[in-house]
């Protein structure tokens, strides 16, 4: 029962009816008996300051950040972690005595759950991401540090990946990084590709985003989707149609939330446990 000591903490978004996070931190507090409860505010972006303004006053102890104000929020904070910097995104901050700060835990979070759950070998890998927002920025960091070989980012709007593919080149080691624009994806054979990471919300609204030529990719090649829900996202369905592993964006999910929950309570939660979570959820709003 929620009480004058209860610590609040939250998902912020636009839109978020969507978001599985309350599902996974919830359950975590009671599981660790931690005095918490985490719900989602549907924030939209010119309101963000407010929220800020608002966050502090309040004194909600941390948030996660999803779509929009991963990367809108870092002017608004205090202090922003080394990570969370260098990707240029904040998906978790913690109110520190007052002090707002603003970490990201999706570049753990997705590489962690890949390499423990897939065959997928980093080191001298060329991997395909679709899209160049934070969450790509985040995975496209998170593989270059983890020895990947080359990377080819596609995006609607080209500068955005070109932008990012000339970070890549001056603050990590990755020895190749291109840019390409997303209609230049469809249908285009990758036969040396082992990873394709979808990190477009197009997915979120139901729509296939542009699909490689399946069929030249590697048999062993991991495809992955960012997007999540109940059921696998049209992409990752279409790459399954063509014999190919897939890896569900639920994971990442997983892994960044168990990341900041350790952040705010020094306590980590298994990942395995925490998808029966998701799923006992799921099943009580069906019934
Ligand atoms: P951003 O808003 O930062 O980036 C959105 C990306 O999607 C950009 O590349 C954007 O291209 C592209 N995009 C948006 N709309 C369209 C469209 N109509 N047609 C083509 N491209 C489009 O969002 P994030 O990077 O934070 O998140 C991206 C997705 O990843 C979201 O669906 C989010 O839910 C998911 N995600 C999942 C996580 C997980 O834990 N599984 C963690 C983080 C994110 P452009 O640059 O041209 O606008």
């Amino acid at each position: 029962m929620p009480d004058h000591d209860t610590g609040l903490y939250g998902v912020w978004g636009h839109p978020i009816k969507h978001s599985f996070s309350p599902l996974i931190h919830n359950p975590a507090f009671s599981k660790f008996g931690i005095n918490a409860i985490y719900t989602a505010f549907d924030i939209h972006p010119d309101e963000l300051e407010q929220a800020v303004r608002g966050a502090r006053s309040l004194g909600l102890a941390g948030w996660n950040l999803t779509v929009p104000h991963k990367q809108a929020i870092l002017p608004l904070l205090d202090e922003i972690s080394d990570t969370a910097n260098r990707i240029g995104a904040v998906n978790t901050v913690v109110n520190d005595n007052g002090r707002l700060v603003g970490d990201n835990t999706d570049a753990d979070g997705f590489l962690s759950p890949l390499l423990a759950r897939t065959q997928f070998q980093p080191t001298a890998a060329e991997c395909l991401l679709i899209g160049a927002g934070g969450a790509a920025r985040a995975v496209a960091f998170a593989l270059a540090d983890a020895g990947a070989g080359r990377i080819t980012i596609a995006n609607r709007t080209a500068e955005t990946a070109q932008d990012l593919v000339a970070e890549l080149r001056s603050e990590t080691s990755l020895p190749s990084a291109t840019a390409c624009t997303l209609e230049a994806v469809a249908g285009t054979r990758y036969p040396s590709v082992q990873l394709v990471v979808q990190c477009t919300s197009l997915g979120l609204s139901g729509h296939l985003p542009p699909c490689p030529d399946w069929e030249s990719l590697p048999r062993d090649a991991v495809i992955t989707d960012l997007v999540y829900g109940p059921q696998p996202t049209p992409f990752l369905q279409a790459a399954s149609a063509h014999g190919l592993a897939t890896h569900d964006g639920i994971w990442m999910l997983l892994g960044q939330a168990s990341q900041a929950f350790y952040i705010w309570t020094g306590h980590h939660f298994d990942l395995d446990e925490a998808s029966g979570w998701i799923a006992d959820a799921i099943k009580q709003r069906q019934q």
